[in-house]
């Protein structure tokens, strides 16, 4: 399949290049160091369309098609991992809302996380469920025309910033992946407590909390969708997630790179630039070459994604997840090496990278879950 980026692809690139080097950069060290969640860096990416872009024009977002987004959150990654995930996951659960949610929902909520104004999160992992989402316990008991929700969430991005999230509750606790129903939920209602997970090994900007939720209620015009459909409903986005996770792979592994090559040209060892050491000329080529290889992989898949050939999208989202994931990590620590005893200490970016990309190989479906799933579709 031929790729090519067009001319506005690239532009989007340049402006988020540009904001990630004059307003992410400059900051990030601080963030990661203080768990710093970027609210102010939120509400002005926002003004450049880099919140959510998925979010339609009608509801004030900038409705970039997925490559575009992709490329918006690779160059946030590329910047700074910590606060690009804080930033580029601002809208988490957005895309629930926008292809089930009913208007009410879309003109309520997307304009306040397209603009900056809030976050939103996504509520599915919980204690003794992440990769079995069809396992989760949280119940949705229907009483009159409420809901009553009860249940523990575990690991949600954003869960003590946003205003409201996406939340799977078992509505016919017996049926397994046919019993989940998505709800729509105010943040601010009774009964529910957010706790921040602060002990975190990387992307530290960003905001971790699980989510207590005792006894809420939730009107039935807040069920998002169809009743006991949600499973179904999730299924629809895991290509498109898994796409974005790949693309904050690349940004993480082509960031570490940009920091390999600038420390190989500045530090001298035997009087010479390290940099010209065929040792060191070999580890950039192959971190380069991994890091072209797999960003290939992430826009081909952002491309079925985009034109919704889902069997298709499935695979090449998973294989792009799994081998963006693994490579970021491997040239992250590579890029340590370069580094030398510099690459093990805060002082430069190198070792920030590497603690960073760990992540991708975990959240929106392990690697081992990403291999079942092509495997699932090419036997
Ligand atoms: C920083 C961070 C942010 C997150 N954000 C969110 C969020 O916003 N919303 C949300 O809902 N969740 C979120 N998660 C949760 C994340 O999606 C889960 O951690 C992930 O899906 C793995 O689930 P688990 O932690 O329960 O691990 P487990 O499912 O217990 O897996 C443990 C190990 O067993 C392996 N394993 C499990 N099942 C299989 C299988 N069938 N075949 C082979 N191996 C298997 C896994 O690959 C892994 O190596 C986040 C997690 C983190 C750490």
């Amino acid at each position: 399949m031929a790729f090519q980026l067009s001319a506005e692809h690239e532009a989007i690139r340049d402006a988020v290049r540009e904001f990630g080097e004059n307003e992410l950069k400059p900051v990030a060290e601080e963030h990661d160091r203080e768990h710093k969640y970027p609210e102010e860096l939120r509400r002005k990416a926002a003004e450049y369309d880099f919140v959510a872009p998925n979010i339609p024009i009608e509801y004030d977002g900038a409705g970039m098609d997925k490559i575009s987004s992709t490329i918006v959150t690779e160059e946030l990654w590329r910047a700074d991992p910590g606060i690009g995930s804080a930033v580029g996951s601002a809208g988490f659960g957005t895309d629930m809302i926008i292809e089930f949610g009913d208007d009410w929902m879309k003109e309520k909520w997307l304009p306040k996380i397209a603009n900056g104004e809030t976050a939103s999160c996504s509520m599915i992992s919980e204690p003794a469920h992440g990769s079995n989402v069809a396992g989760i316990e949280t119940v949705a008991e229907k009483d009159g025309d409420e809901y009553v929700l009860n249940g523990n969430k575990m690991w949600i991005t954003n869960g003590t910033v946003a205003d409201v999230g996406v939340l799977m509750a078992k509505t016919s606790p017996d049926e397994g992946h046919k019993g989940i129903t998505a709800f729509l939920v105010e943040m601010d209602r009774d009964g529910i407590e957010t706790d921040k997970i602060t002990n975190k090994l990387g992307i530290r900007a960003s905001d971790l909390a699980e989510v207590v939720v005792d006894d809420v209620r939730v009107p039935e015009e807040n069920v998002i969708g169809e009743v006991d459909e949600g499973f179904y409903q999730l299924m629809e986005f895991f290509a498109s997630g898994r796409t974005s996770v790949a693309a904050q792979a690349v940004g993480a592994a082509q960031g570490a790179l940009d920091a390999a090559i600038e420390y190989a040209n500045q530090r001298e060892q035997f009087d010479q630039k390290i940099s010209d050491f065929q040792a060191i000329q070999h580890k950039i080529a192959e971190m380069a070459t991994k890091v072209e290889a797999a960003r290939s992989l992430t826009y081909r898949a952002a491309t079925q994604v985009e034109q919704e050939n889902q069997d298709v999208a499935a695979q090449y989202s998973s294989m792009a997840k799994y081998f963006a994931s693994e490579i970021s990590v491997e040239v992250a620590d590579e890029g340590i090496q370069v580094h030398g005893g510099s690459g093990y200490v805060t002082d430069y970016p190198a070792e920030r990278y590497y603690r960073d990309a760990r992540i991708t190989k975990i959240y929106e479906g392990t690697s081992e879950i990403q291999k079942n799933i092509i495997a699932d579709q090419i036997l």
